[in-house]
């Protein structure tokens, strides 16, 4: 592979990782080969249909160049570009367009260009593969993206602390909540559940919104449902529902025969919506967990 569709990859996986489609592009001046512009998708981020990598990687170089001519240009970009992008090549006088990967949807209009190589580049097409076997985790608009990166994991931890503050006191009283926050809901209590016991944080999104954040983590045959929280604006709308079917999903394709979780035997409104989701109660138990305070859960199950 080249060093610039190399790039355009690096892009495009950092755009996976934001929850954009990955796609990236660059636009290399001739004359000296240096890359003046390059762009990921940005749709979801900006909500704006036109942030394709493509759109972002001319605009970048014409305000590198400080003017729209791109004629000693060319791009490079990991998908094949759609109309409106290969439209923007033309009008800036890219010289020629070199793609990674065919856009198979029908959506890809390289015959537009003057000029257009397809690099056969698999793992381009990889990638976008593997986003979008991911996103069919997606139930009405609702995507658990996971939170890989250490930025995605502080927005949870943010989640988190928000939620836990505004849902638990009641409950738990504000000791507990704290003591619990600070013990389980942190980004370094995320890290080392990620790397010590194989858990797998999502945030809940619809669009741009962030609506929580859920967890799950392999248990033998069964997986645990760690967590599953909404920020208050979010409850009572079925949202809860459509994660609960992405696990689901997700269990099935892993070889998981249950989902299980544990509810604090206070928390009415957790309870009453498991049941509601068609959990069965399968037992109960007080786990110690330090600072003098005690967990007084419910354990529910569902078959997958
Ligand atoms: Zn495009």
């Amino acid at each position: 592979m080249d060093k610039y569709t190399g790039r355009c990859l690096e892009l495009a996986k950092e755009a996976a990782q934001r929850g954009e489609i990955p796609v990236g592009a660059v636009v290399v001046r001739l004359s000296d080969g240096r890359i003046i512009g390059e762009g990921s998708n940005e749709c979801e981020e900006k909500r704006l249909p036109t942030l394709h990598a493509e759109m972002n990687a001319i605009n970048a170089a014409c305000r590198f160049k400080g003017g729209w001519r791109l004629d000693d240009c060319v791009l490079y970009t990991s998908l094949e570009p759609c109309a409106m992008c290969a439209g923007a090549a033309l009008n800036s006088h890219i010289k020629t367009v070199y793609f990674g990967a065919r856009d198979t949807s029908g959506r890809g209009a390289s015959a537009l260009l003057r000029s257009a190589e397809y690099l056969g580049e698999d793992e381009c097409s990889r990638i976008l593969k593997d986003f979008f076997r991911k996103r069919r985790m997606t139930v009405d608009n609702i995507r658990l993206i996971e939170a890989v990166s250490d930025d995605q994991l502080r927005t949870v931890a943010e989640i988190a602390d928000e939620i836990w503050h505004e849902h638990f006191p009641k409950i738990i009283g504000a000791g507990q909540t704290d003591y619990m926050v600070n013990k389980f809901c942190t980004f370094e209590a995320e890290k080392e559940n990620i790397e010590k016991e194989g858990y797998l944080y999502y945030k809940i999104k619809k669009g741009a919104d962030d609506l929580g954040y859920t967890a799950i983590k392999p248990d033998g045959d069964r997986l645990f449902l760690s967590k599953l929280y909404l920020r208050q604006q979010y409850r009572g709308k079925g949202y809860s529902r459509q994660v609960l079917e992405l696990h689901r999903k997700y269990a099935a394709e892993h070889g998981f025969n249950a989902i299980w979780l544990t509810v604090n035997r206070g928390n009415d409104i957790a309870l009453r919506a498991y049941e509601g989701l068609g959990f069965d109660r399968i037992g109960s138990g007080v786990a110690d967990i330090g600072g003098g305070y005690v967990m007084d859960d419910y354990y529910f199950e569902i078959k997958v």
